[in-house]
C-alpha cells in the first residue's frame, strides 16, 4: 500500500530519511520547469545537482519515445531492480516516470513528489500510470502504485493562479461526487486557495475521498469511474477547443448539472450550489465554436462509449453520484441548455 504524507518540510525529510539506504541506486525524474524553480532550494537536500533526469515541461512528453528515453537512461546509470526511482514534477512526470517505473526490469519502486495541485490533490494519488498515443490521451498505462507519495505544499508556491483553478476544479470534482459536507465546507474557502492559502487541508480533504474510492476499486471496475466525473464532456470540449483542462472539466460539470437535473431528479438547489463553485473559478466558456455534433462525435471516439451512447458520471444529490447510459437527443437538449445559459 502506498504512504502518502501531506505537509511542509516533507523534501527535507525525505532527504534526511535512512530508509532511502536500502535501495541500490536512486534515480530522480524532473519536471524541467521544477528543476529551475526549486532546484537550488526546496531540492537542493536531495538531489545532485548534475544527476537527474529533467523532463521538458508539456503533456507531449507523456508519448512512448519519452518512456524508452527514460528507461535507457535508467540503464545507462546501471539502475537495477533494487533501485529507486523518484518523480519530482505535475501529473505529467508522475504518469511518465510512474509507467517506465512499472516497466523497468518488470517494475521497480518509485517514489511520486508532486508538485502542481492537481496532482496532489487527484494525478498522484491512486496508482494509475499513463501515455498518450497520437491525439489519444492515457491509451496506454499501468496500475502501479508507488511506495510513498509526498505531497509537499511548499512546492504550490510557485504555481500560476491557472494552475491552481486546474487543481480546485479537480477537487471541487470529488466534493460534489462523494461528500456534501466537505464540498460546502472546501467551496467556501475558494478564495483562499485561489491566493494559494491553506491548502494543506484542502489537499488531505480531497486525497482521503480519493484514496477511499480508490481502494474499493483499484482497478476502476465500477466504483472508480466516479472519478470521471465532468470529464466525460471535459475531454471532448479540451480537444475541441484547446481551452484548459480545468477550465474543460469545470465545462463537462456545468453540462452533467444539467443531465442530472434531467435524468437523476437532482434538485435546482443542489445543482445551483455546485453550479456556483465551479463558476466561481471560471466565468468564461466556449460558445460558438463547440457544437453538440462535435462533442458527442469526440466523446464517441473516446472509451467511456458503447452502442451509440455515452456513460456519464451524473449528481443525484451534492455527494451523491450514479452512472447513465445517456443517448445523442438527451445530450443535445443538455448541451444546448447549457449553452444558453452560458452565454447568457
Ligand atoms: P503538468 O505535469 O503538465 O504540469 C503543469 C505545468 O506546471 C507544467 O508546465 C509544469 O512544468 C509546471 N509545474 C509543475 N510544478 C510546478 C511548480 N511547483 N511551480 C510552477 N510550475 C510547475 O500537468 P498537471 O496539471 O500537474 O497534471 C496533468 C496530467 O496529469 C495530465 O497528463 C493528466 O492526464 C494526468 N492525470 C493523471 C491521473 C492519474 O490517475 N494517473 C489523474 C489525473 C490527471
Amino acid at each position: 500500500e502506498t504512504k502518502i504524507e501531506i505537509g511542509s518540510g516533507l523534501v527535507a525529510k525525505l532527504a534526511a530519511d535512512a530508509g532511502l539506504k536500502s535501495y541500490s541506486s536512486i534515480h530522480f525524474v524532473v519536471d524541467a520547469n521544477v528543476a529551475r524553480l526549486h532546484g537550488n532550494t526546496l531540492l537542493e537536500p536531495l538531489i545532485d545537482a548534475k544527476k537527474f533526469y529533467a523532463v521538458p515541461p508539456g503533456e507531449k512528453q507523456k508519448n512512448i519515445k519519452s518512456v524508452a528515453k527514460l528507461l535507457r537512461w535508467l540503464h545507462d546509470q546501471n539502475a537495477d531492480r533494487k533501485s529507486l526511482l523518484i518523480a519530482i514534477g505535475g501529473g505529467v512526470v508522475t504518469d511518465l516516470a510512474g509507467f517506465g517505473a512499472s516497466t523497468y526490469m518488470r517494475g521497480i519502486a518509485y517514489i511520486s513528489l508532486p508538485t502542481t495541485l492537481v496532482g496532489q490533490v487527484d494525478a498522484a494519488i491512486g496508482g494509475k500510470t499513463a501515455i498518450n498515443l497520437g491525439g489519444t490521451k492515457n491509451i496506454a498505462g499501468t496500475f502501479y502504485p508507488p511506495k510513498r507519495v509526498i505531497c509537499d505544499r511548499d512546492f504550490l508556491a510557485t504555481l500560476k493562479k491557472s494552475q491552481l483553478r486546474d487543481g480546485l476544479v479537480e477537487a471541487i470534482k470529488i466534493f460534489a461526487a462523494r461528500d456534501n459536507a466537505g464540498f460546502r465546507i472546501h467551496t467556501a474557502r475558494l478564495g483562499d486557495y485561489l491566493n494559494g492559502n491553506d491548502l494543506t487541508q484542502l489537499i488531505s480533504a480531497a486525497v482521503a475521498l480519493k484514496v477511499e474510492v480508490v481502494n474499493r476499486d483499484p482497478f476502476e471496475k465500477d466504483l472508480r469511474r466516479v472519478l470521471n466525473f465532468g470529464h466525460t464532456a471535459g475531454h471532448a470540449y479540451e480537444a475541441i477547443t484547446g481551452h484548459s483542462h480545468g477550465k474543460s472539466v469545470a465545462f463537462g460539470i456545468l453540462l452533467a448539472l444539467e443531465l442530472s437535473r434531467k435524468l437523476a431528479k437532482l434538485s435546482e438547489r443542489d445543482s445551483d450550489v455546485v453550479d456556483a463553485a465551479v463558476r466561481s473559478l471560471y466565468q468564461r466558456f466556449a460558445g460558438k465554436e463547440i457544437t453538440s455534433e462535435s462533442l458527442w462525435e469526440r466523446m464517441l471516439h473516446d472509451k467511456k462509449s458503447s452502442g451509440g451512447k455515452v456513460n456519464f458520471v451524473l449528481l443525484k444529490k451534492c455527494g451523491e453520484h450514479t452512472v447513465k447510459s445517456v443517448d445523442y437527443s438527451q445530450f443535445a437538449r443538455a448541451f444546448e441548455q447549457t449553452r444558453e445559459m452560458l452565454e447568457a
